[in-house]
């Protein structure tokens, strides 16, 4: 087993997840609240108006929205040069 770096809080942790088990319930409250909000809302012109309407950080929201949970999502977004995902206009 490997130790990760928790990519909320930057504690070590040993499981195959991208957060440690303290930030696990965060994670999955903030992912509901992101799937709730994009199926009433349409998708917002920016990551920063995303974080605003659903308290998420903008860091958490990157991390959320590469995953295949939010694939229909990926066409709308594109990589800026320092590999943060912003959304494509
Ligand atoms: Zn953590």
């Amino acid at each position: 087993m490997e130790l990760n770096k928790c990519k909320r809080c930057g504690a070590f942790f040993v499981t195959d997840n991208c957060v440690c088990p303290n930030c696990e319930p965060k994670d999955t409250i903030e992912l509901s609240k992101l799937k709730d909000f994009l199926s009433e809302n349409s998708f917002p012109n920016s990551i920063e108006s995303l974080s605003f309407d659903t308290g998420i950080t903008t860091k958490n929201l990157n991390r959320f929205l590469e995953q295949k949970d939010f694939s229909s999502f990926s066409s709308l977004l594109q990589s800026d040069n320092s590999g943060n995902l912003g959304i494509r206009l």
